[in-house]
C-alpha cells in the first residue's frame, strides 16, 4: 500500500523539494497551508496524489485535529513549518511562540488523533545547535549532541536571536514530548545549515525568494558599482534537505537522531566567483570585487554521524549556485 506522508507548511522553499521527492518516489502527499488559493496552486503543481488541508494559525491547540481525523491513512509527519525569518515586529508572536507552540501542539495532535503515525520528523536547524557567534567561530564545533543555550528572554531581545532561539526550544520540546508522553511514533530531527539552492517550480523563481535563497538570487541581481553583502557561513542544497528528511523516515538507524546537514562553506563573494565563472554574459553587470578573498570563518562541523545515516555526497556549492541561477533566469526570460 502507498504510503501517505503529511507535510506541514507545505507552500515553503524547502517543503515544495520534499513534495516533489515524495511525489517522485510515489508517496502520496497531504500538505497543510494557510489558505485554500496557497493549496490550489500546489495542487495545480503536483496533481492527484497530492492533498491539502487549510490550517490557518499553526500556534491554536488541536488546529490539526480535523485535518488528520480527515487523513487516517497518514502515517508519517513531517512539520517543516515555522517561521523562517530575522526580521519581526513582534518577535515573540510572529517567531517565538509559532515556532515553540506550534510544534507542541502539532505532537499532541498527532499523540491524540493520529495513533497510527509512526513517524514524525521535526525540521530543525543548526541553529538550535549554535548561537550567531558560536557559528562564525572556528574553535567551536557543532555536532549532534549540543543544543545553544539561548533562553525564551534572549529570543524576545531581537528578531535574530528570536529565530535561533525559536529552533533551539521548539526542537527540545519536540524531544521533551516524546521523552515524557511516550507517543506511537519516533522522532527525528534533521538540523540543515544555510539552504540554498532551486525551488521545486521555476514560478516560484521569479521575483524576491525566501530568506536563504535570497542569498544567492541578491548576489546575481548585484549591480556593477554595489558592494558586496557580507554573508558567510555553512550551506547545503534543498535538494539534499529534502532527500535527508524522507531518510530521516525511511530507515530504522534515523530513529531517535538529529541528523545534520551539511555540504560547505561559502560567502557572498564565494558566489559571485562561481556566478561569474559560470555565466560570463553576466560578467559586466557584476561587480568583481574582492575575488581574491575566499576565506571563511566559520565553526567546526562534526556531522560524521550525520552522514553516514544519510550516505550520500551532498551537492556542491558551485552545482547549487548555478542550478540556482540557471532557473532564475529560465524564469525571468
Ligand atoms: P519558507 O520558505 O519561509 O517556508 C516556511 C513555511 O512555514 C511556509 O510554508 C510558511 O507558510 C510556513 N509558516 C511560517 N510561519 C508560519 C506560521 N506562523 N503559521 C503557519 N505556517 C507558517 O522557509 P524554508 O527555508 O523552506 O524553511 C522551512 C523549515 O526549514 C523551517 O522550519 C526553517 O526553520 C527550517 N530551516 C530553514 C533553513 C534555511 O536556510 N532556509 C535552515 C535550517 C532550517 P506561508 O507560505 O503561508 O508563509
Amino acid at each position: 500500500m502507498t504510503t501517505s506522508v503529511f507535510v506541514s507548511g507545505a507552500t515553503g522553499f524547502l517543503a515544495q523539494q520534499i513534495i516533489t521527492l515524495l511525489i517522485a518516489k510515489d508517496y502520496k502527499v497531504v500538505g497543510s497551508v494557510r489558505s485554500s488559493e496557497k493549496g490550489e496552486k500546489l495542487k495545480k503543481a503536483y496533481g492527484t496524489n497530492f492533498q491539502y488541508e487549510v490550517i490557518p494559525v499553526l500556534e491554536k491547540q488541536g488546529a490539526f485535529d480535523e485535518a488528520l481525523k480527515n487523513h487516517p491513512e497518514v502515517t508519517v509527519f513531517l512539520h517543516t513549518a515555522s517561521p523562517a525569518t530575522f526580521s519581526a515586529e513582534d518577535n515573540e508572536k510572529e517567531i517565538l511562540i509559532p515556532a515553540i507552540n506550534g510544534t507542541k501542539y502539532v505532537l499532541e495532535s498527532i499523540a491524540k488523533v493520529a495513533p497510527q503515525i509512526k513517524r514524525v520528523v521535526y525540521t530543525s536547524s543548526v541553529v538550535a545547535i549554535a548561537t550567531p557567534e558560536q557559528l562564525g567561530d572556528p574553535t567551536f564545533e557543532v555536532s549532534e549532541t549540543v543544543f545553544n543555550p539561548l533562553t525564551y528572554e534572549d529570543g524576545k531581545s531581537n528578531s535574530l536571536l528570536a529565530y535561533f532561539a525559536s529552533k533551539t526550544l521548539a526542537e527540545k520540546a519536540a524531544w521533551d514530548f516524546v521523552k515524557t508522553n511516550k507517543p506511537s511514533f519516533t522522532l527525528s530531527t534533521v538540523n540543515p545549515t544555510y539552504i540554498f539552492g532551486p525551488q521545486a517550480q521555476d514560478e516560484d523563481a521569479k521575483g524576491d525568494l525566501n530568506l536563504t535563497a535570497e542569498i544567492v538570487g541578491g548576489v546575481y541581481r548585484l549591480k556593477k558599482d554595489d558592494a558586496i553583502p557580507e554573508y558567510s557561513g555553512q550551506f547545503v542544497d534543498v535538494r539534499d534537505v529534502a532527500k535527508a528528511h524522507l531518510i530521516a523516515f525511511e530507515k530504522d538507524e534515523a530513529k531517535g537522531q538529529r541528523i545534520i546537514t551539511y555540504s560547505g562553506l561559502f560567502s557572498s563573494q564565494i558566489i559571485l566567483n562561481i556566478i561569474r565563472k559560470n555565466f560570463p554574459d553576466l560578467r559586466d553587470r557584476l561587480p568583481v570585487g574582492d575575488a581574491e578573498n575566499v576565506k571563511v570563518t566559520a565553526s567546526k562541523i562534526n556531522d560524521a554521524k550525520s552522514r553516514k545515516i544519510l550516505g550520500y555526497e551532498p551537492i556542491s556549492l558551485e552545482d547549487s549556485v548555478v542550478a540556482a541561477i540557471k532557473q532564475i533566469i529560465r524564469a525571468n526570460s
